[in-house]
């Protein structure tokens, strides 16, 4: 169990990897999007060579077994567990399980439903299967569910019919936008209850992504999804650009008269599901399911770094006003100096107590890295951006009362927070979703942390960065290239709907 949560966490399969690859060919270089697939690429490949997570979030461990009639599952549950908290222990997941309640962190992920374990009899005696997914919180708050028929935004009415079904998927990766780390792909359920048709999303991201449905209904549906949806130009990280989803599967479910469920769960391009068979008596791997660990993968990348273009702007904080003035949208900025990440808990906690660090001029970055202790001191082995819009109800309070001047993150940020980036001259820097080993190595030294009472991802940790690469997404002239894409895709969204 731990070898498959390693690989799980730090080796993209080769389904993955080839969809990436293509997503890859089809945007034209030096585009926003071209640029956020060239640094995922060299990310799944340093994830993979140094056995690093492939991104920070390591999402929910969700397992589906299938055991033989007779074979002990509490006795499965146990060892799968300790297998978890083990994986947490080295590394390679981060502790993601939290008290929901008192916000606690368990330190092992392990807790009242985490990690998930779903069992199946099967009729081999001598062998079990285990799948595991790693899905990630940013990509798990885009699933949405629909109770057909409905009245869709910009597409009308969605009926109780295929058509209908087509519609809540096309709806739903609209709304994704980027804020999933697109591209994504999706798992759907027609039908079902609104517990079973979500759980039968989730199964349908087991499919490799080349497979071809069963029922010919769905397959044509599925095709048809593919062949249409990267018309919205959502794009890499939502920047805009021509891929947005690398697979659609969609089962069915039967279902109450009274009900017509779509459910659609939505999985990131850090698409982290691998399985094992084990033989029944020993507990030994007899195969792998999705790739073989015996054959190397293929690199991704063809680059090593960030691939300058000269038109980057350097930057070292503290910054000054007039610094992040002089930023326009789609620049490219590469950032240095003194960082703070801060999440959920910290901006909760700005809303009432004094930060903990002078934040005039700072950057503060949208992060919950992993990290190691390393003698007296700390590594940061895991660092992408976490998605921003959490911190939409607070943001613009702690840009105004602490003169933060650039917000790191992902996925970008409403209304409000615009207007408090032109009122007090500061800048949102989206970074490239997923993307944690590659950030991990902008990190050059971590030089303390605040609000350790949170737990590891929670906290605030100082960090000093070099070069650290991301895009200017919302400027402080009150443009914000998230809703210029969220305009454009919206027309197409309605085209596609005529
Ligand atoms: S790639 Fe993005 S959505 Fe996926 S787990 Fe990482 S941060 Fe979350």
């Amino acid at each position: 169990m731990v070898s498959l949560i390693v690989r799980t966490s730090t080796d993209l399969p080769p389904d993955v990897r080839a969809a990436m690859a293509v997503a890859r060919a089809q945007e034209p270089s030096g585009t926003q999007s071209a640029q956020a697939l060239a640094i995922i690429a060299q990310n799944i490949d340093l994830a993979a060579a140094d056995e690093g997570a492939i991104c920070q979030d390591t999402g929910m461990p969700t397992f589906e077994v299938k055991a033989p009639v007779g074979a002990n599952q509490i006795v499965m549950k146990r060892q799968i567990r300790e297998a978890i908290a083990d994986a947490t222990r080295r590394g390679k997941l981060r502790s993601n399980s939290v008290d929901s309640i008192t916000g606690e962190n368990s330190g092992d992920n392990v807790g009242p439903g985490t990690p998930v374990v779903h069992f199946e009899q099967w009729e081999h005696d001598d062998e079990i299967e285990v799948k595991l997914i790693l899905k990630g919180g940013g990509c798990e708050n885009v699933n949405a569910q629909y109770s057909l028929p409905t009245e869709l935004p910009n597409l009308g009415r969605a009926d109780r019919s295929l058509e209908g079904v087509r519609r809540c998927i096309l709806h739903a990766v609209w709304n994704a936008q980027g804020k999933g780390c697109a591209p994504g792909a999706i798992g759907v359920a027609i039908g079902g209850d609104r517990t079973s048709g979500y759980h039968a999303a989730k199964e349908q991201l087991f499919r490799t992504l080349d497979d071809v449905n069963p029922d010919g209904r769905l397959a044509q549906l599925e095709a048809s999804i593919m062949g249409e949806v990267n018309r919205l130009g959502v794009g890499a990280m939502g920047f805009g650009g021509r891929v947005s989803l690398i697979g659609c599967k969609i089962a069915a479910l039967n279902r109450l008269p009274a009900s017509f469920f779509v459910s659609v769960a939505y999985n990131c391009w850090a698409f982290r599901r691998l399985g094992v068979v084990l033989d029944a008596r020993t507990g030994d791997i007899k195969r792998w399911l999705y790739r073989d660990p015996a054959i190397p993968s293929v690199a991704m990348a063809d680059q090593a770094g960030f691939a300058r273009t000269g038109r980057e702007v350097a930057l070292r904080t503290p910054l000054t006003e007039a610094q992040v003035r002089s930023l326009k949208v789609g620049d490219i900025v590469l950032l240095s100096g003194r960082t703070y990440t801060g999440r959920d808990a910290v901006h909760h906690h700005l809303m009432s107590h004094d930060p903990p660090v002078d934040l005039r001029g700072a950057a503060l970055y949208h992060c919950g890295p992993v990290v190691a202790r390393e003698g007296n001191g700390w590594r940061v082995t895991a660092a992408g951006p976490t998605t921003s819009i959490r911190e939409e109800p607070y943001q613009a309070d702690v840009i105004r009362r602490y003169g933060v001047r650039a917000v790191i993150g992902k996925g970008g940020m409403g209304a409000k927070t615009l207007a408090a980036l032109k009122d007090a001259g500061a800048v949102y820097l989206n970074a490239i979703g997923g993307a944690a080993q590659f950030y991990a190595r902008t990190i050059t030294r971590v030089e303390g942390v605040s609000l350790m009472e949170f737990g590891t991802p929670e906290a605030m940790w100082h960090l000093e960065i070099e070069d650290f690469p991301a895009i200017v997404t919302m400027d402080a002239h009150g443009h914000s290239l998230h809703a210029e894409v969220e305009q454009e895709s919206a027309r197409e969204l309605t085209a596609l709907g005529a």
